[in-house]
């Protein structure tokens, strides 16, 4: 990916969708030259059946809000948090499946899987990029994860934007009730 990555200049936020898109990019690139074997079991995506959890960082939710969930022009600009209790949820905002089930609980599996298919491939975070059920690929994912989760920590740093790592249906609540960042100028 591009090596701006190590200057110690701040970037903007698109500046920094722009460094995710190449980040995830480079990742694909390398799961290609590995070739695990996906068999779209959909088992990567049902987590509660599979015993798994996909986490987030808030980046990557922030880049998935921007590529896969149009923003309401009005919560442009408005200010950023990950405090859920004291705002609004964005009834705007809506996912293929339901993520939150009508007794309140969070509905089981991504709510971007629809008939075993991800229906979010652009936006799809690190971590279902790299996951593969196939034995024969365990030994690079780990690594991979946590040099390309490195690289995205640094991207927070640059843009200015508070590191979280979020559970994926947590992090998708979170986006209901908080509008995207304001943009931010280079400097
Ligand atoms: S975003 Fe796509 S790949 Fe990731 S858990 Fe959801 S459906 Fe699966």
């Amino acid at each position: 990916m591009d090596n701006r990555l190590t200057d110690s200049d701040s970037i903007t936020l698109a500046d920094a969708f722009v460094q995710v898109k190449a980040l995830y990019e480079g990742l694909d690139a390398e799961i290609d030259f590995h070739k695990p074997r996906c068999v779209a079991s959909g088992r990567c995506c049902h987590f509660e059946e599979y015993g798994h959890r996909l986490y987030a960082t808030r980046l990557e939710l922030e880049y998935f809000r921007n590529v896969e969930i149009v923003p309401p022009a009005q919560a442009a600009g408005g200010e950023s948090s990950l405090d859920t209790k004291t705002k609004p949820p964005d009834r705007t905002i809506s996912f293929p499946l339901p993520l939150i089930n009508d007794n309140g609980e969070i509905a089981p599996g991504c709510p971007w899987q629809v008939n075993e298919l991800c229906t979010a491939r652009r936006g799809r975070p690190l971590g279902c990029r790299v996951y593969f059920c196939d034995p024969t690929s365990t030994h690079w994912q780990a690594n991979a994860y946590e040099r390309y989760h490195r690289l995205l920590k640094i991207l927070h740093d640059k843009a200015g934007l508070a590191y979280a790592y979020m559970e994926w249906r947590a992090g998708l609540g979170t986006l209901l009730f908080t509008p995207p960042p304001p943009p931010k100028e280079n400097g």
